[in-house]
C-alpha cells in the first residue's frame, strides 16, 4: 500500500518518505543475510552461550553504520561467570539536532533447540520466503528488522533530530536480569536518556503489544515423617499432604481464578483470566532413571515439593495473589491433622501496561495503518518480557513490543520468520523513526 492512502497520518503523505522507502527496498538482501548471520551464532540460554560473539558482530556492523557502541557485562547477575559472561551491547547514533531518543531493544538469547526439527536450527536456511532457525522469530528476525530500519533511516536522514539506539541484551529467556534489568539499573532506560522504546518481539507486524500479565513463582513443601513402607501408619506421608494441597487448589483456587477477567487485551483469549501452572511435583526418594533396574527401598516420604507458576491480571495485586495461596495452606494447617508446610517465593513480576494514547503507541499505530492499510490490533502478552524492567526499574512508561513473526512459533521446532513480514515491519519501524525524529512536514522553515 502506498503512503498516500493513509490520511490518518501526516507523515504518510510526506514526500521525504520516498527515498526512505527506496532505501528499505534496496536492503532486502541485506536483511536476509543479517537475519541468517544472527541465527548462525548459537546464543543458547541456558547456559548463555556466545553473548560476547553476537555483541562483537553487532558492534562491527553498527559502527560501520555510524553508531557509537558500548559493551556492558552484567557482572554478578544470575548465570554470569567466566565461562558464560552476560554481555550486552548498546549502540547509539546521535542526530544533528536536539530531540527524543528512540530505542529498539532486542534480546540476543534463544531457548534450547528441543526435538522435532526438519531444518538445521542454526543453519538460517531461506526457503520460499521463510528463514528457519532457533530464534528466527523470537527474536533475531525482529533484531535484524530494527537494525535495517535504523540504518535506512540514518542513511537517508543523517541530520535527523534526537538519537536512535539499538541494544542487544542477554538473558531475556531466563528473566532478563543479566540484560535489560541490569541496563535499567545502570540508567540506560531512564526517561532523561531514552523517551520511546520499541521491543521487536514476535507479536506480528500488524499488532501492538501494550504490556503483559504479572507472574508469581513459589515452591511449596509439605512435610511428613519417614517410616517403613509396610507400616505407613507409623509415619506420615508428605505426598498425601500435598494431595490435599492440590485438592484445595482444584476445588477453590482454580474456580476463583477462572471467574476473574481482565480488561487487558491479552491474547490468546484463555489468558484473559488468572491462570496457574503446577510446574513440577516431587516427593520422597530421588526419582529413578527410567531405564534403571534397581528397585526402590520402602519408605514413607517425609517431604513433597511443588513449584507453582501463577500468572495474574493487572486488576489483581501481588499481595492478594500470595494471600490467596497461603490462606488455603493455613486452612489446611488448621484443619488437617499433622499438616505442615513451607512456602518459598522464587520470583515475581508485576503486570505492565502502556496507555493506548502514549506517544510511541500512537506513532506506531499510524505507521501500521499507513503500511498495512488497516488499524493495528492492540494486544497484551500472557507471559512477561523485558518491558517489566523498563517500566519498573527504568521508570519509562512509553514502551511497547512491536515486531515481525508469529508468537505461536516461538520456542517451537522449525521456528521461522517471513521475509515479507520483516520488510513490512522494517517499513513501520523506519517510518516511526521519521515521525518521531524529523521536523513536522508542514513546519514553516525559520528564516536565518
Ligand atoms: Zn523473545
Amino acid at each position: 500500500m502506498d503512503s498516500a492512502s493513509a490520511p490518518s497520518s501526516k507523515i504518510a503523505t510526506d514526500p521525504r518518505l520516498g527515498p526512505l522507502l527506496q532505501a528499505i527496498a534496496d536492503r532486502r538482501d541485506d536483511l536476509i543475510a543479517l537475519t541468517q548471520d544472527l541465527i548462525r551464532i548459537p546464543t543458547l540460554n541456558p547456559p548463555g552461550e556466545n553473548y560476547r560473539l553476537i555483541c562483537e558482530y553487532l558492534d562491527t556492523r553498527l559502527r560501520k553504520s555510524g553508531f557509537d557502541t558500548e559493551f556492558i557485562r552484567a557482572f554478578g547477575t544470575p548465570g554470569d561467570c567466566e565461562a558464560y559472561p552476560r554481555w550486552n551491547i548498546v549502540a547509539r547514533r546521535q542526530g544533528a539536532h536536539p530531540g527524543p531518543c528512540v530505542h529498539f531493544n532486542s534480546h540476543t538469547d534463544v531457548v534450547e533447540v528441543g526435538s522435532g526439527w526438519t531444518q538445521d536450527p542454526f543453519g538460517g536456511a531461506l526457503k520460499d520466503g521463510l528463514i528457519y532457525g532457533r530464534g528466527a522469530c523470537d527474536m533475531k528476525g525482529g533484531l535484524a528488522a530494527s537494525i535495517i530500519a535504523a540504518e535506512a533511516f540514518v542513511a537517508t536522514f543523517p541530520d535527523h533530530a534526537g538519537a536512535v539506539e539499538i541494544s542487544g541484551t542477554a538473558d531475556e529467556e531466563s528473566g532478563g536480569y543479566g540484560g535489560v534489568a541490569y541496563l535499567a539499573e545502570k540508567g540506560y532506560f531512564s526517561p532523561d536518556r531514552v523517551q520511546h522504546v520499541i521491543i521487536p518481539e514476535p507479536l506480528q507486524k500488524d499488532r501492538i503489544c501494550l504490556g503483559h500479565r504479572g507472574g508469581w513463582w513459589a515452591e511449596i513443601e509439605t512435610f511428613g515423617e519417614i517410616a517403613h513402607g509396610s507400616m505407613p501408619f507409623l509415619g506420615d506421608c508428605a505426598v498425601r499432604h500435598m494431595g490435599a494441597v492440590i485438592d484445595a487448589f482444584e476445588t477453590t483456587l482454580y474456580t476463583a481464578m477462572a471467574a476473574r477477567h481482565t480488561d487487558m487485551p491479552v491474547v490468546p483469549e484463555g489468558a484473559r483470566s488468572s491462570t496457574m501452572n503446577i510446574n513440577s511435583i516431587h516427593g520422597g526418594q530421588a526419582e529413578r532413571p527410567l531405564d534403571s533396574t534397581a528397585l526402590p527401598s520402602h519408605c514413607v516420604p517425609d517431604s513433597c515439593r511443588i513449584v507453582i507458576d501463577r500468572r495474574f491480571l493487572i486488576e489483581e495485586s501481588l499481595d492478594g495473589v500470595r494471600d490467596e495461596v497461603t490462606g488455603l495452606l493455613d486452612g489446611l494447617k488448621a484443619n488437617r491433622p499433622k499438616f505442615d508446610y513451607a512456602l518459598r517465593e522464587l520470583n515475581h513480576v508485576l503486570p505492565s501496561m502502556t496507555d493506548r494514547d502514549a506517544p510511541v503507541v500512537q506513532t506506531v499505530a499510524r505507521q501500521i495503518a499507513a503500511v498495512m492499510g488497516r488499524a493495528p490490533e492492540y494486544v497484551a502478552s500472557p507471559g512477561s518480557y523485558d518491558q517489566k524492567h523498563i517500566d519498573r526499574i527504568g521508570r519509562l512508561k512509553n514502551c511497547i513490543a512491536y515486531g515481525p513473526g508469529l508468537l505461536e512459533l516461538a520456542h517451537k521446532p522449525d521456528e521461522y520468520v517471513g521475509v515479507d513480514d520483516m520488510m513490512d515491519s522494517v517499513a513501520v519501524m523506519a517510518r516511526s523513526l521519521a515521525e518521531l525524529l524529523l521536523p513536522a512536514p508542514d513546519a514553516t522553515p525559520t528564516p536565518d
